[in-house]
């Protein structure tokens, strides 16, 4: 629920209501304006009849907050949240480009990407260190050597590093050696480790599920900033449908309606989106034009010998064309690269 105060409701009368609606048991919300004092509530509203707020002498307006997430929502925050990653913020102007290998194989390879990265304007580089195979066969990642690797590029380049986190557990390490803790597709449902990333002082890339609706998604967000952290950016990477062409079939719909309905950043991922090379950079300049506030995108130096998603990554050249091929949608959609 927003309550919004009169003009004339001080500071001290508005932490008084805030006290009562959190002896309600509700989560109260300050949100002090230029002109008006909005406050919220968040929980059970019907807890808070015997307030009576709606004849409360302070209080001149009361707006149900309609969707099922709240905190996440434009509703109640309508002013674009803006994460920083290192020192970069998504969600501002600038166009936010994160890249890097689907997983961290080596120094010398995670160097050597890094190293064409920083001639680009790169926000970030990515690299999963525990990484979710579909098969218990395949390469698994080099768990805590591989975030040591990330933590040695980063100190080397000064490139903010995004890496993933799949189990609850290891959320406090990664967190002492990453700057951006990614939560994966196929966890995007793990409700104990949303609150676990909710509950540390990093921001969340939080991935859309492959099966997830939109909602879901953004309850998901919701699970993060309800346990304490409200620097999550959301990122559309493709869902399942009959479509067996392409690996998953990126949502765009959903990046535009994401803006709409939420205050919290968006990125795309069109390499996991399509799982195609060739057709990273068309759907990465669909992202820039549809309004997302950036991408994350799998590169390597050698895409052939890469240990996982090798087909679906860009080598040196193409990420090259990438940016410069990006720069007329992103300007076109009033950002800079
Ligand atoms: C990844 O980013 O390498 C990854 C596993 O992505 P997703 O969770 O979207 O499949
Ligand atoms: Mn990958």
């Amino acid at each position: 629920m927003i309550i919004i105060l009169k003009p004339h409701a001080s500071k001290e009368e508005a932490q008084k209501l805030l006290q009562q609606i959190e002896q309600k048991g509700l989560k109260p919300l300050y949100m002090p304006g230029v002109e008006r004092t909005v406050i919220g509530a968040i929980g059970d509203e019907r807890v808070l009849q015997s307030l009576h707020l709606d004849s409360h002498p302070l209080v001149d307006q009361i707006k149900p907050i309609l969707s099922s997430y709240k905190l996440v929502s434009r509703e109640l925050y309508p002013i674009d949240t803006r994460v920083k990653v290192g020192r970069h913020a998504v969600g501002g102007e600038t166009f936010t480009v994160i890249a890097g290998p689907c997983a961290v194989e080596s120094q010398q390879q995670l160097d050597g990407i890094a190293d064409y990265l920083t001639t680009h304007a790169v926000a970030g580089i990515r690299g999963g260190a525990y990484k979710p195979r579909s098969s218990p066969y395949s390469f698994q990642g080099l768990g805590e050597e591989g975030l040591k690797i990330l933590k040695a590029t980063s100190d080397r380049t000064g490139l903010p590093t995004i890496s993933e986190v799949v189990d609850a557990n290891d959320a406090p390490l990664m967190a002492q050696y990453v700057d951006c803790l990614q939560i994966g597709a196929r966890n995007m449902q793990n409700f104990r480790l949303l609150e676990a990333v909710g509950k540390l002082d990093k921001p969340v890339l939080l991935k859309r599920g492959m099966s997830a609706t939109i909602e879901e998604l953004l309850l998901a967000a919701e699970y993060i900033v309800n346990a304490g952290n409200p620097n999550v950016i959301l990122c559309e990477r493709g869902i399942r449908t009959f479509e067996t062409a392409t690996r998953n079939t990126l949502d765009l719909n959903a990046v535009a309606y994401l803006k709409q309905k939420t205050h919290l950043p968006v990125l795309v991922d069109p390499s996991h989106g399509t799982g195609v090379r060739e057709l990273v950079i068309p759907l990465a300049r669909a992202a820039a034009a549809v309004g997302a506030d950036g991408i994350i995108v799998e590169t390597h130096t050698n895409p052939a010998e890469a240990l996982s998603d090798g087909h679906q990554n860009l080598d040196p050249q193409q990420f090259d064309d990438l940016m410069s091929s990006l720069k007329p949608f992103v300007e076109a959609a009033g950002r800079r690269l």
